[in-house]
């Protein structure tokens, strides 16, 4: 599943291909994905100028010229895939297609449809039922410790599973809350509301790094989703805990390695010494 850093890839990626440019065709090949389409969309959407694209959790949102908005959600699969209009025809998983001022064509390709689009007027965003109820952004600067421990405040399931909860951070996922509760050496299993200022004051600045890394490493490549160059694959981004069960830690001295245990049904990473 596409995490924050791959989202935030491919709106950098379409930012380049769509940013103050119209949409002059586009192609609606099937009636939903995860829920269906709005009405008349290809329609609404044909002939309007891309003004900004924006994130927001792992949503993406383009800003269109007559003041609507395009919501994208990639789902489990979704990816976008960027080329030059040509004759080629769709292929079975290519749910839109959008040709772009220019000469260029962004396919929207999902072959599991868990992602979904929306369209509705810039007034409506901040109290889209989707995005209302989000916490903050993790990379905003007002996304700091003293944030995150009101937030946390009373919780006490374990800080693992608190972290992705969308409601007090938005757009964490499995992978970057085990490698940010490695990086600030906090067990994961810890009741999250007993984290003392100290660790949270480590653990923001973690989820920050771990987070802006992998957005500089081009995102990571669990899954196939492509590039939204076009090109197969994100860059490989070495995960320091996730998925390495046995392997030694990094940087740590511990003769077990790196631990796996399940919480609320994801799987955890961690190391059972450094991190208490
Ligand atoms: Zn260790």
């Amino acid at each position: 599943m596409p995490e924050l850093p791959e989202v935030e890839t491919v709106r950098r990626g379409l930012e380049i291909a769509m940013a103050g440019k119209r949409l002059i065709k586009v192609e609606q090949r099937r009636p939903d994905l995860r829920r269906p389409f709005p009405p008349d969309f290809a329609l609404r959407l044909t002939g309007r100028r891309v003004e900004s694209l924006a994130r927001r959790a792992k949503y993406l949102t383009l800003h269109l010229d007559d003041s609507s908005v395009l919501l994208i959600h990639l789902g489990m699969s979704g990816r976008m895939l960027i080329g030059p209009i040509d004759t080629q025809a769709p292929g079975t998983h290519d749910h839109v297609r959008f040709e772009i001022e220019g000469g260029t064509r962004v396919v929207f390709n999902d072959a599991r449809r868990f992602g979904l689009m929306d369209l509705f007027p810039l007034a409506a965003l901040a109290a889209h039922p989707l995005l209302r109820d989000l916490g903050p952004e993790p990379l905003d600067d007002d996304f700091t410790a003293k944030e995150l421990g009101v937030r946390i405040a009373g919780r006490s399931s374990a800080i693992k599973v608190v972290l992705l909860d969308q409601t007090v951070v938005a757009g964490i996922g499995n992978i970057y809350a085990s490698e940010a509760l490695f990086r600030a050496a906090i067990a994961p299993e810890r009741p999250a509301e007993t984290l003392t200022k100290k660790e949270l004051a480590r653990l923001v600045p973690a989820i920050k790094a771990v987070l802006q890394e992998a957005i500089a490493a081009g995102g990571s490549t669990l899954r196939d989703h492509r590039r939204p160059d076009g090109e197969l694959g994100y860059f490989q981004h070495a995960f320091a805990v996730y998925d390495r069960e046995g392997e030694p830690c990094p940087g740590c001295t511990c003769r077990e390695g790196i631990r796996r245990l399940v919480q609320g049904g994801r799987a955890t990473f961690y190391c059972a010494k450094k991190q208490r």
